[in-house]
């Protein structure tokens, strides 16, 4: 059992409160390969690199240790964009199987107000008369959030042939956008794959004082 001082403790604290607090060095994040500052030797917090396309949020490689000197989490981040990719290629199958056809479609829908941008939903396929008295139909896409329902006209794609066409049409749109995310992934998971097996330590690169 080892017993601290409280003084010694505090003492050691106010001799290198740099060291502690500072970076004096930048290394490489082990899951998005941004260079960062790195505050007691790990990475500080740090959004994604838009170089992988699919990262959102906070990169786990925050807090770990730099490349140049680990790739313990490499791995980890492989493993999960495998799953990934695996969870993406279900669904596709899932989308192809046309047994599992329902009223319902995925669509990327964009939100007016800016606020959201682009998302996925599940929508609800109708079709309506474009007025009372027309023959002429539109496909309504109806999204629930909540208490909330919001009509969303698909029209960006022109039209469609019918409510079974549109079901259709935005299943294949899916597939196309599941396809490109998964390029993606695979473009990163060779990378880190790579970075893996060509790994040596390497040096960190030191913080100017006045930067
Ligand atoms: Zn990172």
């Amino acid at each position: 059992m080892t017993i601290t001082s409280p003084i010694a403790e505090s003492a050691a604290r106010s001799l290198s409160p740099r060291r502690r607090d500072k970076a004096t060095h930048r290394g490489t994040c082990q899951v998005c390969g941004r260079l960062q500052k790195l505050p007691g030797g790990i990475l500080s917090k740090h959004g994604y690199t838009k170089r992988w396309g699919f990262f959102e949020g906070t990169c786990p490689g925050a807090h770990y240790r730099p490349f140049e000197q680990a790739f313990d989490r490499v791995q980890v981040a492989i493993d999960r964009t495998k799953d990934q990719v695996t969870n993406m290629r279900s669904l596709i199958a899932s989308l192809q199987d046309l047994s599992t056809v329902t009223d319902k479609a995925p669509y990327q829908a964009y939100d007016r107000s800016g606020r959201m941008g682009y998302y996925e939903v599940e929508v609800t396929v109708t079709e309506e008369p474009v007025f009372e008295t027309s023959s002429a139909k539109v496909i309504i896409l109806t999204e629930t959030r909540g208490e909330k329902t919001i009509r969303h006209y698909g029209s960006q794609y022109g039209f469609f042939h019918g409510v079974a066409d549109a079901i259709l049409r935005l299943r294949g749109m899916k597939i196309g956008r599941l396809q490109r995310d998964i390029e993606q992934r695979e473009r990163y998971i060779a990378w880190q794959e790579r970075r893996v097996r060509e790994w040596k330590p390497g040096e960190l690169q030191p913080v100017k004082e006045d930067a």
